[in-house]
């Protein structure tokens, strides 16, 4: 059922739907064929071997949405159906889940998102093992997880497993340090958090340090002992690419680089760098993240195009704990509108391109 915005939404957009009826037919729509870019789009939904089942003016001109997001399931501050409740009241049309190497909040999310009228893309965010010379992170979205693959699960699985090994690793350091520590006290402040299943991580051994009084704050603690080359860190945990790519693309998503300007690749080297990655199996770049410049931003949009790699914008929004991040918005205060929302992205993700078909979503 849909309500608030969205049913008034839909309302406005039947004279589009019995304008288009005669037309549609008229032209016996396929899948996707259907999508026209002028304004008051009306969209030609066909389903079940080119039967035309149900088309609807998409609500997305004028709206915003976001590709990138994250809840309690991960290091978010909203649980998965409060971070929709959140998108519905900011007009959001679209939202993507993508939590930290878990997709527990998806089906929450799901549910919230089907009762808001908000065209939902279930994903995840997942750590891919980077050279960390660089001092870059790799971080590789999987936007359409609709039917996660046994090898996606267990690609899932031995990341926790990896980032378990290196809790106790990390564990072991402090000890080796002459602080005595459990990794059971870890985890008992982890669960004491508000941060439902959130896995744990160094913000809990920062916690703990800050707990005993060994640092003042949290960020001392990163400073001093847990930041890169500090006694007590550990590089992360991570996937390689070409498994994360090819798990996404088995659970029926697409690969695409989050933030790339986190790898801290110069630019000189950026382009061979992602059209490697595109070879390996890259489906997009992340060209739009609030942490990079808009220039930077304008760059990567461009580089995508050259490489015929999808573009994708987020805000990353992770509610209060980073309070300037905000549902919606990317870089430089940019909303993130329906271009973003582009046919061939539509193409990349059929079980979403139709999110109020009952038939497209069991098909
Ligand atoms: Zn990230
Ligand atoms: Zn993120």
């Amino acid at each position: 059922m849909f309500i608030g915005t969205a049913h008034a939404e839909r309302n406005r957009a039947r004279p589009f739907i019995f304008a288009g009826l005669p037309v549609a037919f008229f032209l016996r729509f396929t899948i996707y064929q259907g999508f026209l870019t002028a304004e008051n789009t009306t969209r030609k939904i066909s389903v079940n071997n080119g039967t035309l089942a149900k088309f609807r003016r998409l609500p997305d001109n004028g709206k915003v949405l976001d590709l990138h997001t994250h809840s309690t399931a991960s290091d978010g501050s909203l649980a998965p159906s409060a971070l929709i409740q959140a998108a519905a009241k900011r007009g959001l049309s679209t939202l993507a889940l993508t939590d930290h190497d878990t997709v527990n909040g998806l089906e929450e999310a799901e549910k919230a998102a089907a009762a808001a009228g908000i065209r939902f893309i279930p994903g995840i965010e997942l750590q891919i093992l980077w050279n960390e010379e660089s001092g870059g992170e790799f971080h590789l979205l999987g936007l359409g997880i609709t039917r996660p693959s046994p090898g996606f699960t267990a690609a899932v699985e031995t990341l926790a497993r990896r980032r378990e090994e290196r809790n106790l690793e990390i564990v072991g350091n402090i000890n080796k340090a002459g602080i005595s520590v459990s990794y059971e006290e870890i985890k008992a402040l982890a669960a004491g958090s508000e941060k439902r299943g959130a896995s744990i991580g160094r913000p809990h051994f920062a916690s703990f340090l800050v707990q005993r009084k060994i640092v003042k704050n949290r960020e001392q603690a990163f400073v001093r002992y847990l930041g890169k080359g500090k006694p007590f860190y550990m590089p992360k945990a991570g996937l390689e690419f070409e498994v994360a790519a090819a798990v996404i693309k088995e659970s029926g998503g697409i690969a695409v680089l989050a933030h790339p300007m986190s790898l801290y690749v110069a630019w000189g080297r950026l382009p061979a760098l992602i059209e490697n990655l595109k070879e390996r199996g890259l489906d997009g770049i992340e060209a739009w993240h609030p942490t990079a410049k808009v220039s930077s931003c304008r760059r990567l949009e461009e580089l995508g195009g050259k490489l015929d790699l999808l573009v994708t914008a987020g805000s990353d929004f992770h509610g209060e704990v980073r309070p300037d991040r905000k549902l919606g918005i990317t870089a430089g205060g940019k909303k993130i509108d329906a271009s973003f929302l582009h046919e061939p992205l539509l193409k990349a993700l059929p079980g979403i391109a139709l999110p109020h078909s009952p038939a497209a979503i069991m098909s």
